[in-house]
């Protein structure tokens, strides 16, 4: 189980842009933080892997305290986090398989990832990953031959290579037609599901929320205004997530 506890984030030392954050995420759930821009929502996933140190609070995984001022211990944390971005950060001229291996190897720098001769046993893993996001017959294409949806899974590969405890996914389907975000979504829940892997996602989209998630996080101004299931979201809860939403006729 992933934990957070009362997480403060400052970026200035005067005004909170999160506020009192508790979340608990159990192995193979998929939760939805949904929220207005500028509600804290890539904040809050990059404090949960220290790119952006939270303020005040803490991160448990499996009830261990796993961060720290120290490298070890951030280097510890992330490789138990995996990241999804929005633009998949993958290198065009490398294969897929070597990006994949490139997550596989996360805390290495690039340079000594890539000159070393991977093991046998990386490269299984790398290949039921990629497998897993329905790839296995690109595995050797290169990164930017493929489309934006084929990329995006492959990024959801690179991240399963990792074997983490908790996928970070800052809006991964951003980029995406309405196909592609279905299969890319659709690809991240039941892999993960699978696996046992808790995964945190940033949408814009309320009916991809309503549609994937099996929990809905509603940020607004920082604070957690919503949790539960999507079963749970009416009218009243989505206008406490965006206020003004009626008005603007949005
Ligand atoms: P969006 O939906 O547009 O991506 P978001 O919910 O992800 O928005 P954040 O990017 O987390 O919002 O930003 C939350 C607040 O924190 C904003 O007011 C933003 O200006 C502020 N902020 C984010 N990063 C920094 C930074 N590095 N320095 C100062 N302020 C920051
Ligand atoms: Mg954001």
């Amino acid at each position: 189980m992933i934990e957070v506890r009362d997480l403060y984030k400052s970026f200035n030392g005067r005004d909170y842009v999160l506020k009192d954050i508790n979340i608990r995420v159990n192995p193979g759930e998929f939760v939805v933080v949904l929220g207005p821009s500028g509600a804290g929502k890539s904040t809050l996933l990059r404090c949960l892997n220290y790119l952006s140190p939270p303020t005040a609070g803490e991160i448990l995984i499996h009830g261990e305290r796993c961060h720290g001022q120290r490298k070890a211990a951030r280097r510890a944390l992330r490789k138990r986090i995996a990241m999804v971005f929005q633009h998949h950060n993958l290198i065009g001229r490398l294969s897929v398989i070597k990006n994949v291996l490139v997550g596989r190897m996360a805390g290495i720098p690039l340079w000594s990832c890539l000159l070393q001769v991977f093991r046998r046993h990386d490269v299984d893993i790398a290949l039921a990953a990629i497998d897993e996001v329905g790839m296995a017959e690109k595995a050797y294409a290169r990164a930017d031959s493929l489309s934006g949806g084929e990329q995006q899974r492959v990024g959801i590969a690179r991240a399963l290579a990792q074997q983490p405890d908790l996928i970070l996914a800052d809006e991964p389907v951003a980029s995406l037609d309405p196909k592609n975000s279905r299969e890319t979504l659709a690809y991240l829940r039941s892999v993960c599901q699978k696996k046992r892997i808790a995964v945190l996602c940033n949408l814009h989209q309320i009916d991809y929320a309503m549609e994937y998630a099996t929990r809905i996080i509603g940020l607004s101004g920082g604070s957690i205004v919503f949790d539960g299931p999507p079963e749970k979201m009416n009218v009243s809860v989505i206008e406490s997530i965006y206020p003004g939403i009626e008005d603007d006729n949005v």
